[in-house]
């Protein structure tokens, strides 16, 4: 069927589907950017995923740089992956006991991040976030928190504080729901300002547990730190007593082998991991010195705990993309080929005279049609939304899956082909010439 304009992705059956989930799901979504509400409302409901491909319930093909907003390091339904989720089903789905499993993933884990020796596994990267602020709480005895603008650490009440406004505003919540007294433990400061985060460590001495940091900001489109910064709040936590946490949840196994703490060689004293640990499946864990997790139960007084932490249907999922991705050269190759599609779009879009700023972390990549270098929240928001809107719109018709929004990042995957990145670029020409 032809599309509209004002509806141009969405066909007639996802949008009878998507209606008949509006009416018992509120907005018919269970996470709400999957509404594309910034792009009028109607997502294509998938029906599934092969490699690089989604196809949706009118049969439409797309090229996903979305993979699951994360996880999906080999793409969809990887042959391996499937192997080892229905080798563990046929064991069973879950026992709420330990398992050897798990043993085996905490170990890859801790092998691979130099500054954890013992990790919790946990369903979500929100929890993950939630539970190492905990312990930071517990192991510090104090009660204060540090973000960054425009950085995401799950859906917490303590985390969802406002992003954009000035550092230290003592601090409304971002969502209705969340008190004023839980979200006042929690003060933002901009992106890659480390000068902002001692003043609030000055100001508060004593009182703050943690700084808790995207290494590499993907929540905000894709935001690079600049050089000294995480040293910054390394020496300054150092100095001050506080923990520094790396939320790696998307970082992890995507920027490179264990994650940002691996290719920048700066320790965090706990880390959050999620997405690519799971392959597709909720796994999250959190970890870090064997002496800072004694404080959890039930070594410690710090309680955290789940029914489904640690599933073993989840944990072979997790267990068999990490080995994929544990090949030597993996990463660097994986990585190379992203560059060079990212040279190809970067061409295209000067060849049509359109301002954009390229990014790039291992197999994350992100974009911002905007001509100022962005370096935090507030500069991100500063690209062109109207031209964002005719390049998107143009990439969805040529079968492009790019977020619906313009601070997502964008995946990349070991099973993205030369057709795939064809397309892509063939797609770029006819969306930058409607943007420019
Ligand atoms: C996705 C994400 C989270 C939240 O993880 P969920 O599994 O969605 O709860 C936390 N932190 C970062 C950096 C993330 O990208």
């Amino acid at each position: 069927m032809a599309r509209t304009r004002e509806d141009p992705i969405a066909g007639s059956k996802s949008r009878r589907a998507f209606a008949a989930a509006s009416r018992v799901i509120p907005g018919g979504v269970n996470s709400p950017v999957r509404a594309w509400k910034r792009l009028g409302g109607n997502p294509p409901m998938i029906a599934r995923g092969k490699g690089a491909v989604l196809t949706d319930l009118d049969g439409r093909r797309y090229v996903d740089y979305v993979l699951s907003w994360g996880p999906l390091l080999h793409g969809h339904a990887h042959p391996r992956v499937l192997r080892a989720v229905a080798d563990a089903a046929k064991r069973g789905l879950g026992f709420g006991a330990p398992t050897t499993a798990e043993t085996e993933l905490a170990e890859l884990l801790c092998a691979a991040l130099p500054s954890v020796q013992q990790v919790r596994l946990v369903s979500s990267g929100t929890e993950a976030c939630m539970s190492a602020l905990r312990l930071a709480r517990a192991a510090t005895g104090r009660e204060l928190a540090i973000k960054f603008d425009g950085c995401y650490h799950g859906h917490a009440d303590q985390v969802l504080v406002a992003a954009g406004s000035g550092c230290a505003t003592l601090n409304t919540p971002d969502s209705a729901g969340v008190p004023a007294s839980i979200s006042g433990l929690t003060m933002s400061c901009p992106y890659n300002d480390a000068a902002a985060v001692e003043r609030l460590l000055l100001k508060h001495r004593g009182q703050i547990a943690a700084v808790i940091v995207e290494p590499v900001a993907g929540n905000m489109g894709l935001v690079l730190p600049k050089p000294g910064f995480l040293e910054g709040l390394r020496q300054l936590c150092s100095a001050h007593g506080a923990l520094l946490i790396f939320d790696e949840v998307m970082t992890g196994f995507r920027v490179g082998w264990g994650g940002w703490q691996v290719v920048s060689g700066i320790r965090p004293d706990l880390t959050c991991l999620g997405k690519v640990i799971g392959g597709g499946l909720p796994v999250a864990a959190y970890g870090g010195a064997r002496d800072l997790m004694a404080h959890l139960a039930p070594l410690g007084a710090c309680y955290q705990a789940g029914t489904l932490s640690g599933n073993p249907v989840a944990v072979a999922a997790g267990l068999a993309t990490l080995k994929l991705a544990s090949r030597p050269g993996f990463y660097p190759r994986t990585a190379a080929r992203l560059t060079r599609m990212i040279d190809g779009l970067r061409a295209i879009a000067a060849r049509h005279g359109v301002a954009v700023q390229f990014s790039q972390a291992g197999t994350m990549w992100g974009y911002y049609l905007s001509a100022a270098p962005v370096t935090d929240w507030t500069t991100a928001q500063q690209q062109d939304d109207a031209r964002w809107r005719r390049f998107i719109t143009a990439m969805y018709r040529a079968g492009i899956y790019l977020a619906p929004s313009p601070y997502e990042a964008a995946f990349w995957s070991s099973v993205h082909t030369q057709r795939d990145v064809q397309q892509t670029l063939m797609a770029a020409e006819v969306a930058f010439a409607e943007a420019s």
